[in-house]
């Protein structure tokens, strides 16, 4: 490129050109910046952590951090050991990174050596990082994850209460959290929401006393009851609506433009797509786009790009690595090769790409490929 001297050089040897990609992903990292703020604004004076499990929510997990880095934020979460191990690599010894999954057996050893936080969800996860801190010689941090109704992780209510009879139970631990997961924060008037604020203010009384945390992205929207010391919110900083039955009040962060393959005209009748799912009723004139359901767009999904505001619907079946868009709307010409399409940004938000596709915007963008080109701006 000409003007390569002006630019900083790209972060990833692998990353792919955008001369070369089929589709383009636009990631806002202002906009995430943004997005963390108002949630702290919400939050009072409660500290709140970035989720960062599946790859920052499919968005890249290291420029998330490094962003929410620059908001002062020193307290992330991430699904598995291995996603833990990649991101220690990013934000340096500092920050704390908690393995919510918990640390597989065995795999204790090597958390330690990259200073992670283990999730501890059950007796057998606390033995084994009792015996890592004997081994190591040395306290080891830990959040202690108990299970206030969701069933999922976490020490279920009985455990809890066998190591509370225990006065060993936490001997080289350093609890730095007491946490539990809300299976219902996005309804707020789902009874269980209460239930599980009585159920985890029961199960703290019998554990260490630490900070507490419980509120997921919508969690925060519940109240300040639910805030505590620790707020957890992930896809609200992706600009999800945490607050599915009103406005939005995260700003949007993707972008996703797909490049026109090859226009086409077609005649009454003609049969478009694999399995001629869809015929012609009339002439029309086609779009193809080198974007297909290998770039993790639902191949189930009822859906549309957009061109300069003009909704371009999705005609039969979803390829691959390609989609047919009826351009019958737009003036001849006004659309060709090369031109970039709209499938997520101001036209069609990820929670309206969820919609259509039956899903919710979690899976939108923990589904998009790895073959994008990825534009990160407002760093
Ligand atoms: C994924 C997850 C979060 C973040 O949830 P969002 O709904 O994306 O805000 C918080 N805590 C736990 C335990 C999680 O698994």
């Amino acid at each position: 490129m000409n003007d390569a001297p002006t630019r900083s050089p790209p972060k990833d040897a692998a990353a792919i050109s955008e001369a070369a990609a089929g589709a383009i992903l636009t990631i806002d990292l202002g906009a995430i910046r943004q997005n963390y703020r108002r949630l702290k604004a919400r939050l009072g004076g409660v500290r709140c952590a970035g989720v960062v499990k599946a790859d920052g929510y499919g968005l890249g997990a290291r420029e998330v951090a490094a962003a929410l880095q620059d908001e002062g934020c020193d307290i992330f979460f991430v699904a598995l050991l291995a996603e833990g191990l990649d991101l220690r690599k990013a934000v340096g010894a500092g920050p704390d990174i908690y393995v919510l999954n918990g640390l597989p057996p065995g795999s204790e050893p090597e958390a330690v050596a990259a200073g992670l936080c283990a999730v501890i969800n059950s007796t057998g996860q606390l033995k084994a990082w009792r015996d890592a801190a004997r081994s190591a010689g040395r306290e080891l941090p830990a959040a202690i994850q108990v299970d206030s109704g969701m069933s999922r992780l976490g020490m279920a209510p009985a455990e809890v209460e066998t190591v509370a009879r225990d006065a060993s139970a936490f001997a080289g631990i350093d609890v730095r959290l007491l946490m539990s997961h809300l299976a219902c924060a996005d309804e707020p008037h789902h009874p269980a929401n209460e239930q599980q604020l009585i159920a985890f203010e029961r199960l703290r009384e019998m554990l260490p006393k630490a900070p507490a945390s419980l509120a997921n992205s919508s969690g925060i929207f519940l109240g300040p009851s639910y805030h505590y010391d620790l707020a957890r919110p992930g896809a609200a900083l992706y600009g999800i609506n945490p607050t599915p039955d009103e406005p939005n009040p995260m700003l949007p962060v993707v972008r996703l433009q797909a490049k026109v393959a090859q226009t086409r005209r077609v005649e009454k009748g003609a049969g478009i797509g694999y399995g001629h799912s869809f015929r012609a009723e009339g002439p029309l004139r086609l779009a193809t786009i080198s974007f297909g359901y290998a770039d993790g767009w639902l191949r189930r999904s009822v859906s549309a790009a957009w061109f300069e505001g003009v909704r371009l619907p999705f005609l039969g079946r979803v390829s691959m690595d390609s989609i047919i868009l009826d351009m019958s709307a737009l003036p001849p010409g006004r659309l060709g090769e090369g031109d970039l399409v709209e499938l997520l940004g101001p036209s069609q938000t990820v929670d309206d790409a969820a919609g259509h596709a039956g899903t919710i915007g979690y899976e939108i963008l923990a589904s998009l490929g790895r073959r994008f080109h990825r534009d990160y701006v407002g760093g």
